[in-house]
Order: structure tokens, then C-alpha cells, then sequence
């Protein structure tokens, strides 16, 4: 067995186990030995049995001097009784509900048992132990430090253990050292073999954590790694310079109907001048919501088009490609030009010739379009980047909130031979320390103050008891005009439930939470009110329909699931209310405000919560004082762990990885290994076990 070897051929792990263990992303050898236990057991003291105490979870050796199973007919359980001793003394252990235990543990057989000491009514026992028995080789669940994983539906510690231990005796004489052996040397980290044993099986607390170091250095070592070789390999690629022609720009910018601000300007410069250059731009256009940085995308575009380039702008959603293909569109209605709008599930496309109104095309005709250069700009989501779509000269690549997009995808766009110029843009407030290691391959243009005229939106923490008062407040926005929205947070469902199904922001708990609110507001609180309801199941006609009648001034209040939905543009909503705010992080609070106080009227953030903690309701409120993204997105880190950021799994990081990002010290370290390594052999030619590494990493990091 080697770190590459699939699951699927580990003895003993079953299709269902298989199933479960890719649910949690695990498909390799390797990637079994990196899923980590979050946190350890010491049970290496073995006490003796006359000395244990009530309540006290311990850990036993002895002799099994009788065991049997009792069935209680009205309970319809099994209880398995057996009595342990040691030479100190004698006590009772017992199983409840699995029988089987009497074929496994037989009179006379020494085992090792963890577990609590509760008292019944014939004195204490020990209540469902882990048992384990001696003389088998070393042990495993019991008399030793044990690792505890994080809990998944249906794979317990105690299997993981096992099938780990098992994967560690059999793959490790054939596994090969990753890092350079200067680089462990010089940080003293735990070679992989011992590292691996030691994460699962420790030998003492303090070699746990040597081995966790060893993965968290691994982990950042190799992103840091891929940024930059990436960044090396883009920059030894070329692509089309494209002229500034000012005029144009000029005559764009005074047909908007409001001034640029200083922010969007240098932006946009930073961008025009970017792309001048015959090498591809790498670029990362990251501002608040609602900071206009669609406006800066735009004069990049209409520069590109007039030069005879294409453009392609790709958004996470259906509905947000279709908002920039109106957007955009009105934007550069008078410039003469063709913008079409591609998105998947839906068999509809329409090309716009501007002095024209929107017409239907089929795909053929327009994958033809983009194919002969007759679409200026291409604007869709995740369909845009299937093998059919190829343009004749791509000349920009536009992502709106997909973070990572490689030079394969880039080419893969093209039949020419350069490489089109990136412009990523993001809303995400990423702390610099993130953005240096995430995104330390992209150059950086912030949008940091929002256009003038804006009103600060009033941000409040609302208890329980103040729930009615704030329903009358809305009731009376309504009747002024207004609009509101309402955020329902994902509501944890029981493991059970969730089993086989699978848990993503839009899992049906989310649903269910939703729809509830969604009852509860249009019929007892809002009853003559109107009010809609939008989440991720709906068809996608049902949730066009919806955001129509939003935007159309047909409903008043929408109540919506945390995803992507909302990141359309209504100026009219003035209400921006969040349900169970604690589950959120202030970065993403941030967000869901930004999408109200975009007009002239005054705008409201309420942020429900029940949770009683006062450290919760401290952290909430740093929203009515701040309104900084890159502030709150820094307070987030601290408080709660990179782990919070939106859009974490399309970084593609390892979860070791993840939790050290907020090790600055680390990062940097990491970092200074990658480049001197990289500058002594930049293809890694001689390290082949750290070149496979990188590959599983950027395949991974693509599919995200
Ligand atoms: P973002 O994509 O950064 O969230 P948008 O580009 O969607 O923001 O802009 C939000 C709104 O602000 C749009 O309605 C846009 O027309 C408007 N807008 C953009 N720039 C300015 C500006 N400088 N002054 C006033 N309004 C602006
Ligand atoms: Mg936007």
C-alpha cells in the first residue's frame, strides 16, 4: 500500500465505510493517515481495581472471571455482564445491547477496559468500557494515550483506530519522506513515518504535538509552495497587450450617472496598466460590498472589447450571472456591443446586441459566437468553463467570488496560445495575513471606501424579549415603502437524520429552517403582509419568480436561506434582519448588511439572537460599531479561526493547514523554506515525493 493507494483497497473497509469516508473527502491511503484526531485521551495509567472511585473514567487490566448476557424481555434489551479481577481486587463490567461480546471475550482471557465507574444497585462497575485484549501486540483503545477523531455519523473512533493502525503497519515501509530533509533538520520537525505513528498512536502528549507541528509545517509548506510555482509559471507566459485607449474610458466614465470614486479609480488604473503588459495580469479586485467593483470590471472589458478582445465573466450563481448580464449590458448601452449570458441548468441562452433588445439564441449559436469572436462579453456561471465553450481571442477572465482558478483552467478557455489576463474580485474581506498565503500569487487592488452619499446602516443586537417591538418597526418600514429581508442560519439537524444525505449550506436543514420562519412570519406575525421565501431547492423558474417579485416591488419581505441568494442588488430594501446571528461570523454579518443601505434611505441591520452568552452578544456587537470589512474579517480570525471564512472550500486547503493560518509566525516560515528551495531547484527535480504531493494538491485544489 502507498500514500496513493485508493481506499478501496484497504482490506476490511466495505463499500459502506467507503462511502462514509468520502463524504469526509478521504479517497487515499494518504488522505486516511491525514484525517487527524482532534484531541487525546491519557489512559496509559492502569490502576488497580480496589483503588477506583465512583464517577471516575480509568483505565483496568485483568482476568475475565465470568461473563454472560441477560435478555430483558420488556425492555427488549441485552445486558452482558462480566466480573474483571486484578490482584488488588474484583469489579463489574457491563454491556448493554451487545451480545455478541460473549463470542468475543471468553472466561480466563486478560483484557485491558476503559471506562466510567458508575454505582448500581450491587456496587460500582464499570459502565460500557472499551475493552481490548491483552497479548495481541500492542494495544490500541486502551492502556495507552488514545486518539479521539472528530465525530462523523457512523465512524466511530474506536473503527478509525483501527483501520488506521492497520494502514500504518502495512503502507509505511513503503512511504517516502515529503519534505527535504534540510527543511526537517532545520525546523526539527518529526520525519513522516515516526510523525504519522506519533499523530495516531503517541507515545506521550508532547510527541503528539511534535507530530501535529510536523503536519501544520507540511500543510502550509506545500500551499506556499504551489502559490509559488504558480506565480513563476504564470509570469513565463504570455498574453495579449492590450493599449489603453483613454478616450474611450473617458467617454465611459461620463456616461455613468455617478462619479468614481478615488478607490475605484486606482483600481481601475492599477488594472488598465495590468493589462498593457504582454504578461498575463493576476490580479485580485477585493471591496466591500457594494463598493462598485462591477463598474471597475466593466471599463476593463469595454478597453478589451475595442482593442478586439473577448471577455468572460463567471459568477458562483445562476441569478448573479443573470444580474451582471443586466448590469453590464446597461452599463455599456451606447458602446455598441455584444454581451451574451451562458449559464447550465437551464436550456435558455440570450445574446444582446445592444442597439437591439435581448434575444434567445440556442448554445450552438452562441458557443459559435464566442467561437468566432462576435461576443465581446460572455458573462455565466460554472457552465462557462465546460469543454465546448473555446473563444477566438480571450483576452480577460473575470471571476466574481471563485477565488481560485488556475493557468490549466485559464488555457483550457482558448484556442490561442496566450494566456488570458485574470481579474478575480471578491467581497470577502481577507485578512492580509490570509490573502498573503491564499492569494499570495495574485497582486492585490483594494476598494476600501464605499461610494459617497451612502447612510451608515443602524446595526442592532436584538434579545428575545425585544422581538415584537422590532416586527411592529418592520411593519412600519413596509408601509412606507420599504423592503426587508430575513437570513435563517442552517439549523444543526440530528446525526440520524443526516446520515446518507448530504450536509452542505444548503442541505435541507436549512431548508427546513427556512420554511419554518417562512410560516411563522406570513401567517401569525406578517399575515397581511406579503412575503416570499427563496432557498437552494426551489426550482430555478420558482426562484427567478421570486427574486422578480422582490425586485418588482411584489413582495415586501423575503426570507431567505445564508447562501448565495441574496447577493442581488435591491435598493428599496432598507430591513436586513438575521436569525440566530450567534451561528455567523462577523465577516459574513458584514455581508448580508451590506445588501441593504444602498439608496438614500436609512437602513437597518437587526441581529436576532438567543443565545444568552454575553461573550456572543460581545462579539456581536462589535458590528454596531464597526463597519470595516477587513476589521471585522481580522476580529473573526482572532476570535473564532480561519475556519469561518465563506468560501474556505474552494481554497482546496487541508484542514491542518486551515487551522495554522492564523500562525503569522509559521506562515512566514514556511513561506522563506518554499522560496529557498524553490531557488535552489525550481522544478523540484529532486524531489519527486513532494512533486507527487503537489499534484494530488492542485488537482484537489481545481475540483473544489
Ligand atoms: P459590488 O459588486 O462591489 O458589491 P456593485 O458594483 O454591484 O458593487 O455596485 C453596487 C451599486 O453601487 C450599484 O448599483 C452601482 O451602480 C453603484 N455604484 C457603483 N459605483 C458607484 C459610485 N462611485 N457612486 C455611486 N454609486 C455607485
Ligand atoms: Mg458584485
Amino acid at each position: 500500500m502507498q500514500l496513493s493507494t485508493p481506499i478501496e483497497q484497504i482490506t476490511r473497509v466495505g463499500p459502506i465505510y467507503q462511502k462514509r469516508l468520502k463524504k469526509l473527502g478521504i479517497k487515499t491511503v494518504g488522505d486516511l493517515l491525514l484525517h487527524l484526531p482532534h484531541r487525546y485521551e491519557d489512559f496509559s495509567n492502569i490502576s488497580p481495581i480496589a483503588k477506583v472511585k465512583i464517577n471516575e473514567t480509568c483505565c483496568l487490566q485483568g482476568k475475565i472471571l465470568e461473563i454472560k448476557t441477560i435478555r430483558t424481555f420488556r425492555k427488549r434489551m441485552s445486558i452482558t455482564e462480566a466480573v474483571i479481577t486484578d490482584a488488588t481486587g474484583a469489579v463489574k463490567a457491563v454491556w448493554f445491547n451487545q451480545p455478541y461480546l460473549v463470542n468475543v471475550l471468553k472466561p480466563k482471557d486478560n483484557i485491558c477496559l476503559v471506562g466510567k465507574i458508575v454505582s448500581d444497585k450491587y456496587g460500582l462497575c464499570l459502565s460500557n468500557p472499551a475493552y481490548e485484549k491483552l497479548g495481541e501486540g500492542e494495544l490500541t483503545h486502551t492502556g495507552r494515550i488514545i486518539s479521539i477523531y472528530p465525530e462523523t455519523s457512523g465512524l466511530s473512533s474506536r473503527w478509525l483506530r483501527y483501520v488506521i493502525k492497520q494502514v500504518l503497519i502495512n503502507s509505511l515501509n513503503e512511504t517516502k519522506e515529503i519534505l527535504p530533509d534540510k527543511v526537517i533538520k532545520e525546523h526539527r520537525l518529526l520525519p513522516l513515518k515516526n510523525a504519522l505513528w506519533q499523530v495516531h498512536f503517541p507515545d506521550s502528549m508532547s510527541l503528539a504535538q511534535k507530530a501535529r507541528e510536523r503536519f501544520s509545517f507540511e500543510g502550509l509548506f506545500v500551499l506556499s509552495l504551489w502559490i509559488l510555482m504558480e506565480r513563476n509559471k504564470i509570469s513565463s507566459k504570455k498574453a495579449f497587450a492590450v493599449p489603453l485607449n483613454l478616450a474611450l474610458v473617458q467617454r465611459f466614465v461620463k456616461s455613468l450617472p455617478f462619479k468614481l470614486t478615488d478607490a475605484q479609480k486606482k483600481a481601475t488604473w492599477q488594472i488598465l496598466k495590468d493589462i498593457e503588459k504582454p504578461r498575463p495580469m493576476n490580479r485580485l479586485l477585493e471591496g466591500d460590498v457594494g463598493s462598485g467593483k462591477t463598474v471597475v470590471a466593466t471599463i476593463a472589458a469595454l478597453n478589451l472589447m475595442r482593442a478586439g478582445y473577448q471577455t468572460v465573466i463567471m459568477a458562483p450563481t445562476e441569478i448573479l450571472a443573470k444580474q451582471h448580464f443586466k448590469t453590464v449590458s446597461k452599463l455599456l448601452e451606447g458602446f455598441k456591443l455584444d454581451v451574451g449570458l451562458l449559464t447550465g441548468k437551464e436550456d435558455k441562452f440570450v445574446s444582446k446586441k445592444l442597439n437591439n433588445d435581448t434575444i434567445e439564441i440556442s448554445r450552438k449559436k452562441l458557443l459559435e459566437k464566442a467561437l468566432h469572436n462576435e461576443i465581446n462579453i460572455l458573462i455565466g456561471t460554472h457552465a462557462l468553463i465546460q469543454d465546448q465553450v473555446k473563444f477566438e481571442k480571450l483576452g480577460l477572465v473575470i471571476l466574481d467570488e471563485q477565488h481560485r482558478f488556475g493557468v490549466e483552467q485559464r488555457a483550457k478557455l482558448t484556442k490561442q496560445e496566450t494566456l488570458p489576463h485574470l481579474l478575480s474580485m471578491t467581497a470577502t474581506p481577507i485578512p492580509r495575513t490570509l490573502a498573503l498565503t491564499i492569494y499570495g500569487d495574485l497582486d492585490l487592488s483594494l476598494i476600501k471606501e464605499l461610494p459617497k452619499g451612502r447612510k451608515k446602516v443602524i446595526t442592532k443586537v436584538v434579545p428575545p424579549i425585544d422581538r415584537n417591538k422590532t416586527y411592529s418597526f418592520i411593519k412600519k418600514e413596509v408601509r412606507k415603502g420599504r423592503q426587508v429581508f430575513v437570513i435563517c442560519p442552517r439549523i444543526e439537524a440530528k446525526r440520524s437524520d443526516l446520515d446518507g444525505k448530504k450536509v452542505g449550506p444548503q442541505s435541507w436543514s436549512e431548508v427546513k429552517a427556512v420554511k419554518e420562519e417562512y410560516e411563522k412570519l406570513s401567517k401569525k406575525v406578517f399575515p397581511d403582509l406579503r412575503v416570499g421565501i427563496l432557498h437552494g431547492k426551489l426550482a430555478m423558474k420558482e426562484k427567478e419568480r421570486t427574486m422578480r417579485d422582490f425586485h418588482n416591488k411584489k413582495t415586501d419581505i423575503l426570507v431567505s436561506t445564508s447562501v448565495v441568494e441574496v447577493g442581488v442588488d435591491i435598493p428599496n430594501a432598507s430591513v436586513m434582519l438575521i436569525e440566530g446571528a450567534e451561528r455567523f461570523g462577523l465577516a459574513q454579518l458584514h455581508q448580508f448588511r451590506g445588501r441593504v443601505g444602498r439608496s438614500k434611505y436609512q437602513s437597518y441591520c437587526f441581529l436576532f439572537t438567543d443565545s444568552p452568552s454575553r461573550k456572543t452578544n460581545q462579539r456581536l456587537k462589535a458590528l454596531i460599531t464597526c463597519d470595516n470589512g477587513f476589521e471585522l474579517a481580522e476580529k473573526d480570525l482572532q476570535i473564532r479561526g480561519p475556519g469561518d471564512f465563506s468560501g474556505q472550500r474552494q481554497w482546496g486547503i487541508p484542514d491542518i493547514a486551515m487551522a495554522s493560518l492564523k500562525d503569522m509566525s509559521l506562515i512566514e516560515k514556511t513561506r522563506t523554506a518554499a522560496k529557498q528551495l524553490l531557488e535552489e531547484d525550481p522544478k523540484l527535480k529532486k524531489y519527486p515525493a513532494l512533486q507527487d504531493k503537489l499534484k494530488v494538491f492542485q488537482e484537489r485544489i481545481h475540483l473544489e
